[in-house]
């Protein structure tokens, strides 16, 4: 028992259990749209007065039907989702809002059209030249067609008002979140990294004021509490999701505390708020726009490897822990350049693999010992 035990117990089962979210939210009359990875615009589905509930695959679920429209070797991340859709877990979603930031999920978007009719199938396409103003036009464009479609779903129009009120809302959010990846790092005893990765993880399936609020009691009892010494490594992990039990427990068995992280489904969902001065459709855009780090985001500079370095530097980490999910072709392509930067700049990394399939990681806790002996030595 800590100090956080009971809140971090109450955003665990949370997290356990999203379908019970899913079935609170439709109790309480509200409308619940599944948003895909990876960057949805949660704030264009909170102005049409509904819910954001992210559809991030789910670790360890049986895949069947969903080989029958891919083939076994696609990232799990996918498979799982549509899985979910096609074994009717995910029915009562309104609709399902999916990008087609990579190969694998233009094809996901077709096959769920195709595989869950009962579930209505909302596309959005992101630009490749994000960040030139044909790029910013074309994504407006974009969220004003989503908005469309979500507005026929909910029967509320997404107004200016409206959704100014909920950017500013998931700033908010965005700010506590940020909060907390700070505190976390100052509290690596009370902060094991499957809580910190539960508290991050559990916004995707709360109302979004509810989870600011929860967030915000965990900053305030931590930072109630004396400060923490920490004689164990201190590492910065990246990826498309760190969501591993697993891998989490074999971090904390080798005491490794996460003082940051460069992770799509974490800190990039929350390191830059979307701007508040200008008209929203394109203050979204251009929060898109300036997005760097991503593997998934054009950047014919390849910059995550020189923001790996500064975080790392920033946070006083002893080194990096590249979390390659499984058959993610755009994570593939960027390992070997992250890692270069890193061995350049003399930051020790490693990369593990990771599967939302994967039921033991012995091979990935051997490789996890030994990395720890190297920041040790
Ligand atoms: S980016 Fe990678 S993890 Fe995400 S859907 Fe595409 S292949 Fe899967």
């Amino acid at each position: 028992m800590n100090a956080l035990t009971d809140i971090f117990e109450r955003l665990q089962a949370v997290v356990d259990n999203p379908v019970k979210q899913l079935d609170g939210f439709i109790r309480s009359g509200k409308k619940v749209v599944g948003c895909f990875p990876e960057y949805t615009p949660n704030e264009i589905v909170y102005a049409a007065g509904m819910v954001p509930f992210g559809v991030w695959g789910a670790e360890g679920r049986e895949i069947s039907e969903a080989k029958k429209y891919f083939p076994p070797f696609y990232c799990a991340l996918a498979l799982s989702s549509l899985e979910m859709g096609l074994d009717t877990a995910l029915n009562k979603l309104s609709a399902a809002l999916i990008p087609t930031l990579c190969d694998t999920l233009k094809c996901l978007g077709q096959n769920w059209k195709s595989g869950v009719p009962q579930v209505p199938f909302i596309q959005l396409v992101h630009p490749q030249n994000r960040n030139t103003p044909a790029g910013v036009a074309f994504l407006v464009e974009q969220y004003k067609k989503v908005a469309k479609q979500l507005e026929t779903l909910s029967g509320q129009a997404v107004t200016e008002e409206s959704l100014k009120n909920a950017i500013s809302l998931f700033n908010l959010r965005r700010a506590a979140l940020r909060e907390f990846s700070s505190v976390a790092a100052q509290y690596p005893q009370t902060i094991t990294p499957q809580m910190r990765n539960t508290v991050i993880k559990s916004g995707y399936f709360m109302d979004v004021l509810e989870h600011i609020e929860a967030v915000r009691e965990i900053i305030a009892r931590c930072r109630a509490l004396p400060q923490e010494e920490w004689s164990g490594h201190r590492v910065v992990v990246t990826g498309i999701i760190a969501d591993s039990p697993s891998i989490l427990q074999i971090l904390a068995d080798n005491n490794m505390a996460i003082v940051a992280d460069e992770v799509a489904h974490e800190s990039r969902q929350f390191r830059q708020d979307v701007p508040e001065d200008c008209e929203p459709y394109e203050a979204m855009a251009r929060q898109i726009a300036e997005l760097e780090g991503c593997s998934l985001l054009f950047d014919p500079e390849k910059k995550r490897g020189g923001m790996l370095v500064d975080m790392v530097k920033k946070n006083n980490a002893d080194g990096v822990v590249y979390l390659l999910t499984k058959f993610c072709d755009p994570e593939e392509f960027d390992a070997p350049i992250v890692k270069k930067h890193l061995d350049k700049a003399g930051i020790p990394s490693i990369i593990i693999e990771i599967d939302q399939q994967t039921k033991t990681y012995e091979q990935a806790r051997t490789a996890l010992q030994t990395f720890a002996d190297v920041l040790s030595a």
